[in-house]
């Protein structure tokens, strides 16, 4: 529990009312004194110093001087007028200059009257002036919180400002509540650690948050958030994967029998890689063990994840267990279900596919199968974390491409059996280290770092518009050598409309162009039916058409070998990875595979520096190293909105140090205390149930 005084209501505050409450608590979500501390500063500005006027120059940009005002002087014809006063100190003069509210300057502001001036230096013909200072007396100098320190600019909403709640107001505000409850905050932190990190115990943090004294004590309070912020997380995945490590789970595999031995001696048409067999051997490893696998396979576009899948749920299903496939769309679903039912066709095994459209005769029977073991092997989308699926005996939960789902929606996927099943999660784009670290943290990681023999690299070209002719001969060779090409247009929400219409206006042109009989052309996008998707998805899978003109829907997964020609429309508009995934649709056979990203001819540098990337590497980790740098993670993860990634202090890409330090220490405390039952470590405990909730250690986590 919070102490008390944190707790307080606002109101309590000098110059906040009922009024005032309300609205920082419509528009900042605060109501009492935790939620203002908690409410940081987003910069600073300097007021350690008073300058000399006679030091200022035209280099500086904001200072804070102070002495009195000269004389006042109204300048120029009425329409351009300006006020202009003359100001100094002991050293020197400065102009100052207002455009307007000149009645107001003249009336409250007086010479020969001491004040404290904060503004910003301009220069108009070399001489430096100051217009529209902040203007301070004595007086409310020395009441300014700040005064002499760092002032916090804090970000406030036009409706709070109205109410004349602006950044300084809220200074003010933060300032009273941290002298109020000084020494009341309990430490979160072990006294050792502070000790050996050099960072400030919490009331001196909080303090020097929001009333900083120098630079250097502000960094040190900031590095202490943020360092108790990634050691809370990374405590919890290790409480979490010692917790499942101590807890021996029903579920084990104990053999490879029929299932598996018949695919792989007779369905499998290759030698697996040696990445593949090293995997194979892991999970294997895992699910025998007798405790619960919660392992996340990452590995490149095109290096052969579903068939590891496949084979994984073949030992459940050897072992009498069901087993069940999640995919972020339905196509990949579909591309799921069509690869694995082949590869089982010969089998005893039964696969079925479940997705927010199977009809509902179909969906029933299915159901029925499921809850009474017939079905082995189910193949879906979200639709399987939904109540109404109920297992006989889900062994293996396998969830493809996560980095669409919630990390919510891999919780629930556990709860579909009594014991909790096997997981293993997929990932096609590889997630950088520190994004691995934090949301996959509690997961053992393999990886497939190879890529099935003879795919030749991808060769990646960029084309301005007006270049597409060369994008065209392309499209013309290969699919005269008897190959396939995707075009690809981007299709976001807030524009679909017009996105569709180019969509479609594309697809004309190229049946345009290349309207000879031998040239089958196909059209896929979000709006069609199910079915339609469908027909055109399989008549291009089965080779009858040539070029496939689409949007995104087949961004992830699908598997086409002879595809080798990916061409894609406003390429600027689509994110780094949604690139890299896209290229990875091709390259998947033996022969050279072309990726051409097609642009306007004003790019953002933005985007000139994700096609850049595109250009310079294949390399998927490559790829999503600077896919972070570019973008935050939020986007990376897919789950800006879902609310999955709400850290107050932490910034991924940059404190990547901090987040590797705090899984270091966090393996050390839970190795020698995994209970975190040491009287030193308690407060550690505290702030973990403050902050995941829950009252005991098996509850956080
Ligand atoms: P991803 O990892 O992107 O999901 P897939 O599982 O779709 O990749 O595999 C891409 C293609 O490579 C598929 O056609 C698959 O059958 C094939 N493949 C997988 N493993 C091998 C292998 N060891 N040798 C040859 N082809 C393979
Ligand atoms: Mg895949």
């Amino acid at each position: 529990m919070l102490p008390e005084i944190l707790q307080n209501k606002v109101e309590f505050l000098k110059g906040v009312g009922p009024a005032k409450a309300s609205l920082l608590k419509s528009e900042l979500n605060i109501s009492d004194f935790s939620h203002l501390i908690a409410y940081f500063p987003f910069r600073y500005v300097d007021r350690t110093q008073i300058y000399p006027i006679s030091s200022i120059s035209a280099d500086e940009s904001f200072v804070q001087i102070s002495g009195i005002f000269e004389f006042f002087d109204i300048h120029g014809k009425s329409s351009h007028s300006r006020l202009e006063a003359v100001f100094s100190d002991n050293t020197a003069s400065i102009r100052i200059i207002w455009f307007q509210n000149f009645k107001w300057v003249t009336e409250k502001i007086h010479t020969n009257t001491p004040y404290y001036l904060f503004g910003k230096v301009t220069t108009f013909k070399d001489e430096p002036y100051i217009s529209h200072p902040e203007i301070l007396t004595v007086d409310e100098f020395k009441r300014l919180p700040f005064s002499g320190k760092f002032q916090p600019v804090y970000s406030s909403t036009e409706k709070l400002k109205k109410r004349g709640i602006d950044s300084k107001a809220i200074s003010f505000l933060t300032a009273q509540v941290i002298q109020k409850v000084y020494g009341a905050i309990p430490e979160t932190l072990p006294q050792y650690l502070l000790e050996s990190l050099k960072l400030p115990e919490i009331n001196q943090a909080f303090q020097n948050i929001h009333i900083p004294s120098s630079y250097n004590s502000l960094d040190r309070s900031l590095k202490r958030f943020r360092f108790e912020e990634a050691l809370l997380l990374q405590l919890r995945h290790r409480i979490n994967a010692d917790k499942r490590k101590r807890n021996p789970s029903v579920i084990v595999f104990e053999k490879v029998g029929k299932n598996f031995n018949s695919f792989f001696h007779h369905a499998l048409g290759f030698e697996l890689t040696n990445a593949q067999k090293e995997v194979m051997k892991e999970i294997r490893r895992d699910v025998g063990s007798g405790f619960r696998m919660n392992r996340l396979l990452q590995g490149d576009v095109g290096s052969g994840k579903t068939v590891v899948a496949l084979m994984a749920m073949l030992i459940a299903t050897d072992n009498g267990y069901q087993a069940c496939i999640m995919a972020p769309t339905e196509i990949l679903a579909q591309q799921h279900f069509n690869t694995i039912s082949k590869w089982v066709i010969n089998s005893n095994v039964s696969v079925a596919m479940l997705t927010g459209s199977t009809k509902s005769k179909a969906r029933k029977q299915i159901l029925t199968n499921l809850a009474e073991g017939t079905l082995n092997i189910i193949i879906g989308t979200h639709t399987l974390i939904e109540d109404s699926v109920v297992f006989q005996n889900l062994g293996l939960a396998i969830v493809d491409e996560q980095h669409r789902f919630g990390v919510l929606q891999r919780a629930k996927i556990l709860n579909k059996n009594e014991n909790p099943p096997h997981v293993l999660v997929m990932t096609a784009t590889p997630i950088p280290r520190t994004l691995a670290m934090t949301f996959y943290g509690d997961l053992d990681v393999s990886v497939i770092n190879e890529l099935p023999p003879g795919r030749k690299p991808i060769n990646t070209l960029f084309y301005y518009d007006n270049q597409r002719i060369h994008a065209w001969e392309i499209i013309r060779r290969e699919v005269n050598a008897g190959r396939q090409v995707y075009i690809v247009y981007p299709l976001i929400k807030e524009s679909e409309k017009l996105d569709l219409i180019a969509l479609e206006n594309g697809y004309e042109a190229i049946i345009r162009d290349f309207a000879m009989p031998k040239y089958e052309v196909g059209i896929l996008h979000g709006r069609m039916t199910q079915d339609e998707k469908d027909f055109v998805m399989n008549r291009f899978s089965k080779g009858l058409t040539d070029i496939l003109v689409s949007t995104t829907v087949i961004e992830v997964g699908v598997d086409v070998a002879n595809a080798s020609v990916m061409i894609i429309e406003n390429a600027e508009r689509f994110g780094l990875s949604q690139l890299h995934q896209l290229r990875g649709r091709v390259g998947r056979g033996a022969s050279q595979s072309h990726c051409i990203l097609i642009g306007s001819q004003t790019l953002s540098d933005e985007a000139k520096a994700r096609i850049k990337a595109m250009l310079d590497t294949n390399d998927g980790f490559r790829i999503a190293e600077a896919d972070l740098k570019l973008r935050g993670p939020g986007d990376i993860m897919g789950t800006r909105q879902s609310g999955d990634i709400d850290f107050k202090y932490i910034d991924l890409v940059r404190d990547e140090k901090i987040i590797d330090h705090a899984r270091n220490i966090a393996e050390q405390i839970c190795a020698n205390d995994s209970s975190l039952s040491k009287p030193e470590h308690q407060c550690l405990l505290e702030a973990l149930k403050q902050r995941f909730g829950g009252t005991t250690l098996a509850e956080i986590a």
